[in-house]
């Protein structure tokens, strides 16, 4: 008997951007100009660029697999690129363009790139490592002919020449779902970078379960503005899920700053947004400022460090705009959870429903998580035991690039290397990354607890915990902060701040002052920095009080 069947078809990355031509193709795609100004085009025009784009590069001998590098901001031509890559059966490798000069090298030779796409202010950073890029056989400059830059790169391409060149009517070879589609670097904040090599599979199934009602939401209604950068985890996915819904994109370009994309917001009626926490606090304060009113965005995706609570409220009660807090990483393409209340949350008090909403939120379909003690035993999901967070699912990491031996645990998870808590509903709340946990007398306190009452002060404008060395508690909290402009605030008014919001002991015993945090590429505070810088403060002044205490005159601090 023949039994029936249904049809089967690759989930392409080609097939998507045809969906966003064939049914969206009238749909704006707005970019903040590098050199200053904006640029109007639609998907049906970024979708025949994505051909031609694939044509050419076909034409120049460009391979199936092989890698193609951009180093580049949020913009149109990028998106040509993420989608005519690997429309044409090539790896769209991302690079930030914040790393260093060597990380830059080691990268684009780990990844054997074939070609760099560059936008014009990258062209200096390329020209000074040009002769260690030993894979590189072609740089093309992302804009029209441009002759300082050619002489400064000889033999340079063009974007817009090779457009020309290209074939609009170009169609799409047959490509596997499971082929890869992109390469993303993680940042290499604990040694070399690694690469993470997504399939059209793992990112179309990511496209389009986590942009479900209870994740990022995006639909043909919204204009979005994704200020993550293009060059970071796909920017979340945005623009896969952007194509899928056939939603408009305003494109940042390179100003991240609050009153650039205040502005931005308001010019182009933006009605949802996506980006890290330092982000939103440069646009609060420029809209705290009056120079925008934001009347038209109402939701924004915060990830990528936590979101502290009273950022949440002050969108929320000042401008009507609800922060969603979301998880990922590199490693998981990058959505692994989404905040979303349950039915039985909705008649909650404030208070309770805001305590669930503060959280990372909880997993769509398709992905699984899991904590675990330092044995690798599986912990109850009470919502109290604090563990590993591990994820399994169709768009978590199996093996970095170029690395024989999977990245997962025996059993086939993923290890985060974040410490987490996970409850019977699924909300997960990340209480610290395993390298940033403070260890005070055997105990852990979580930093993120400490740097969000920090920034619960109005007189601060950011604020980072560290663990500094401490001979009687091996670590104690010392915390880093940023005064807002003009503030006096003063070390005691601070620790004051912390009375009654955690235990006695978890109190940091030090507050440093300084005039900024060190960022990373990613727009995270690279702690590891100031661990280095300060991680020593306390411990001069404890061995003395130690010594004096045990010569029997008691010391001034107890952990209590
Ligand atoms: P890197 O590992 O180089 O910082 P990623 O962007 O992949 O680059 O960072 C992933 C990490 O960022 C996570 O493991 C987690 O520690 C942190 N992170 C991401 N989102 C959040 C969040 N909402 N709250 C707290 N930490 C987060």
């Amino acid at each position: 008997m023949l039994l029936g069947r249904m049809m089967t078809q690759p989930l392409s990355i080609g097939s998507l951007i045809d969906h966003a031509a064939r049914w969206h193709g009238a749909t704006e795609i707005v970019s903040a100009l590098t050199e200053g100004g904006f640029e109007r085009v639609t998907w049906g025009a970024v979708a025949d660029n994505a051909r031609r784009i694939a044509s050419a590069l076909i034409r120049r001998g460009i391979e199936p697999g092989d890698r193609i590098g951009t180093v580049a901001w949020n913009n149109r031509r990028h998106l040509e690129l993420y989608f005519g890559v690997p429309g044409a059966g090539m790896v769209c490798h991302t690079i930030n363009p914040r790393l260093t000069p060597e990380q830059l090298v080691y990268i684009v030779n780990h990844a054997s790139d074939r070609m760099l796409f560059v936008e014009k202010t990258f062209v200096p950073l390329i020209v000074a490592v040009r002769d260690r890029l030993t894979s590189v056989r072609g740089i093309v400059l992302m804009g029209p002919r441009d002759d300082d830059a050619a002489t400064a790169l000889p033999g340079l391409l063009f974007h817009d020449e090779l457009l020309a060149e290209g074939d609009p009517a170009f169609e799409w070879p047959p490509v596997e779902e499971t082929a890869p589609s992109g390469l993303c670097y993680t940042s290499g904040t604990t040694g070399n970078p690694k690469g993470v090599l997504y399939s059209h599979r793992s990112t179309i199934l990511h496209a389009l379960f986590a942009n479900q009602p209870d994740g990022l939401a995006v639909s043909a209604a919204d204009s979005i503005m994704p200020v993550v950068p293009m060059f970071h985890v796909n920017a979340w996915g945005l623009p896969h899920m952007a194509a899928a819904a056939g939603a408009r994109l305003v494109m940042p370009g390179p100003r991240l700053d609050g009153e650039s994309l205040a502005r931005l917001i308001d010019a182009e009626r933006v009605t949802m947004a996506a980006g890290v926490p330092t982000i939103w606090m440069g646009l609060l304060a420029a809209l705290d400022a009056g120079v925008a009113t934001a009347a038209t965005l109402r939701r924004t995706i915060v990830g990528g460090s936590a979101l502290p609570p009273s950022m949440r409220a002050a969108f929320r009660d000042r401008y009507g705009v609800e922060l969603v807090h979301a998880w990922g990483m590199t490693e998981t393409s990058p959505l692994g959870t989404v905040n979303a209340p349950l039915a039985k949350h909705l008649d909650l008090p404030a208070e309770d429903q805001d305590r669930i909403r503060n959280g990372q939120g909880r997993p769509p379909f398709g992905v699984e998580l899991r904590i675990v003690d330092a044995e690798g035993h599986v912990l109850p999901p009470d919502g109290q035991t604090e563990g590993e967070l591990q994820i399994r699912g169709h768009w978590i990491v199996d093996s970095y690039f170029g690395q024989e031996k999977p990245a997962l645990t025996w059993d086939g998870w993923f290890d985060t290397g974040d410490i987490a808590t996970l409850d019977a509903d699924g909300f997960m709340v990340i209480r610290d990354r395993s390298k940033d946990i403070i260890k005070s007398g055997g105990e852990w306190i979580s930093t993120v607890d400490l740097e969000n009452i920090a920034i619960s002060h109005p007189k601060v404008a950011n604020a980072a915990a560290i663990a500094a060395r401490h001979p009687k508690w091996d670590e104690r909290p010392v915390i880093c902060a940023v005064r807002r402009p003009q503030a006096d605030l003063t070390e005691a008014e601070l620790l004051a701040h912390y009375a009654g919001k955690v235990p006695r002991w978890q109190i940091p015993d030090r507050v440093i002052f300084l005039d900024t945090l060190p960022m990373g590429p990613t727009g995270k505070i690279v702690k590891a920095r100031l661990r280095e810088q300060h991680g020593d403060v306390l411990w001069d002044e404890a061995l003395a009080a130690l010594a004096s205490e045990q010569a029997g005159q008691g010391m001034g601090r107890a952990q209590d």
